[in-house]
Parts: C-alpha cells; sequence; structure tokens
C-alpha cells in the first residue's frame, strides 16, 4: 500500500492502474478510521480492483465555530488500518496541496442542501460538494463509496454526480453501530463515559419511532415528538434537530405516504452528533 500526499503522484499511480485495465474504488473519509470506514473499505475491495482512500480534513466543510482544529487525527493509526482493510493506496494531501489558494469556484448545493444538517451548517454542504468532486476529479474512481450514517451528504452527492454528469457510481453503506448501538463516529472520541451513555437516547429514540411507523403510525409531528420527548428527558442531551423529510427531496412532511427520512442531530454535551433511518414501508 502506498501512502501518497500529492495530487500529482495520486493522478500517477491511477494513470498506471487504468492503463492495465483495472477498475478503481474511492473511499473518501476524514480520518480517525472506526468499523464504519473500514465497511466501506471491505465493499470498495470486494467490487473493484484496486481501492483508494482518501484521509483530509477538509477545512472547506467546517464552520467558523466549528472543531476543525480539534477534528480527531490519527495518521499512522489509519495507515495501518487501511493497510490491513487491503487498500492499495491512501491518499492524504495536505490542506496546502488542496487548497493552495483560495477557491474562486465551487460547487454549490441548492434545495437539497436547505434542510436538516444543511440548515444547522451553513456552506458545511458546498465545502463538501467542492472537496469530493476535487477528489472524484483526482482520483477519477469508477465507483466511490459513502455511509448512509451521513444520509444528507449521501443524497447530495448523489445529485451532484448526475447533476454534474461524474461519470461513476456512488455506492451507498448501511450504518455500522456500537454494540450498544451507537451509530460510530470518528467525534465519539469526544464522548466522556457519562456522555457516551446520555448519546445512546439517540439510536433508542430512532428504534422507538421505527417501530411506531411499523405500528402504522403515519403523522410526521407525532413521530418527531416521540424522538424529542425521549431526548429532552436526557440532561446531558440537547437537540440541535428531529426531522421527518422525504428520503428523495429531503423536504420536511407532515403526511408520511411515501418514503421517508428520519434523522436527528443531537449535541451530547459539546459534541454533535448525527444519525437517522430510511422508513420505505409505505
Ligand atoms: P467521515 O470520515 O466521518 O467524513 O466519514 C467518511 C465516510 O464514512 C462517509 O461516507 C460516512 O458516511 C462514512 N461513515 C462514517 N461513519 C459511519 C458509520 N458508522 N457507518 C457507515 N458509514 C460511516
Amino acid at each position: 500500500m502506498e501512502h501518497i500526499t500529492e495530487i500529482a503522484r495520486m493522478r500517477d499511480v491511477v494513470k498506471g492502474w487504468k492503463m492495465q485495465g483495472l477498475s478503481v474504488g474511492l473511499v473518501p473519509t476524514m480520518g480517525f478510521l472506526h468499523e464504519g470506514h473500514q465497511s466501506l473499505i471491505d465493499a470498495a475491495r470486494k467490487q473493484n480492483d484496486k481501492v483508494a482512500v482518501s484521509i483530509f480534513v477538509n477545512p472547506m466543510q467546517f464552520g467558523p465555530n466549528e472543531d476543525y482544529e480539534a477534528y480527531p487525527r490519527d495518521m499512522k493509526k489509519d495507515l495501518a488500518i487501511c493497510e490491513q482493510a487491503g487498500a492499495d493506496a491512501v491518499f492524504a494531501p495536505t490542506a496546502a496541496e488542496m487548497y493552495p489558494i483560495k477557491n474562486n469556484v465551487y460547487v454549490d448545493v441548492n434545495e437539497l442542501g436547505d434542510s436538516l444538517c444543511g440548515a444547522a451548517r451553513p456552506g458545511h454542504f458546498r465545502g463538501v460538494c467542492t472537496v469530493v468532486a476535487k477528489l472524484f476529479h483526482i482520483v477519477t474512481p469508477d465507483k466511490a463509496y459513502f455511509g448512509e450514517k451521513d444520509a444528507q451528504q449521501l443524497a447530495i452527492i448523489k445529485r451532484m454526480v448526475s447533476d454534474l454528469n461524474f461519470g461513476l457510481e456512488i455506492v451507498p453503506c448501511p450504518i455500522i453501530r456500537e454494540k450498544s448501538s451507537l451509530a460510530m463516529s470518528s467525534r465519539n472520541t469526544y464522548l466522556s463515559e457519562a456522555e457516551k451513555e446520555a448519546a445512546l437516547v439517540i439510536p433508542k429514540s430512532l428504534e422507538s419511532a421505527k417501530r411506531a411507523l411499523l405500528q402504522g403510525e403515519r403523522n410526521a409531528e407525532t413521530i418527531k415528538r416521540l424522538i424529542t420527548g425521549m431526548i429532552e428527558k436526557e440532561p446531558l442531551a440537547k437537540i440541535n434537530y428531529v426531522e421527518v423529510a422525504d428520503a428523495l427531496n429531503l423536504k420536511p412532511v407532515s403526511d408520511i405516504i411515501k418514503p421517508v427520512l428520519v434523522a436527528a442531530a443531537v449535541y451530547i454535551g459539546k459534541t454533535r452528533l448525527i444519525d437517522n433511518f430510511t422508513f420505505r414501508e409505505v
């Protein structure tokens, strides 16, 4: 496995692969890898001749008061995980390599980015789309792997690929959870033991919502109240948003008559965590 930091070298390596007629899978990450990331690498490994994992904490997608500086980083451990998972290359550029000068041109997103995390984090998805577009241009993968944990990101990237004619396939991968049912996240490392325990209210409240939906509840307000009611009982938790949105356009719905994304963003102490599920049985 090669550890690559320069764009030019990454391009050369991919060129070599393509000249041999090999297919390329890309797994874009911000590092501090866990089993959620590993599941993406495993899927890429199964479906492609060569796998590149990118590790880049993208400053453009962090707001001024967010955790860009504090975001956990451990390149040595990440490289070992990638090697073990069978990646062929890790592309880990510096911010200066990716953004030598301030961008004048961005990839921006319209309505799909207005709700949920987009409403809570202005400019976030512009940063995500811009960096993912750059990674797609640099690595030119046949397939790229994204987790359903970041459901809005997945929907936006799929749409970017179709709107802007990127000739590649986006492969969605299911949410990987701790034994406790907490969705795995690099940010879980910020949590104290008490906060980890408190954070379980997020998957538990979503599970209750899923049960209510399976029992026939179709009123979005009732579903949201069920989730918020449970989370508000947890003293360490503060809701950022709880939403029931159309699974395709991500606009909030009132009656559940089509597949919906049920999503929550919750602060546990200072740590913002997200989780979701999609309910399709309507
Ligand atoms: P991140 O490093 O947090 O930017 O995530 C990189 C990729 O891994 C994104 O496509 C995420 O959706 C995905 N991912 C992160 N956590 C999980 C998880 N628990 N299960 C599945 N995919 C995940």
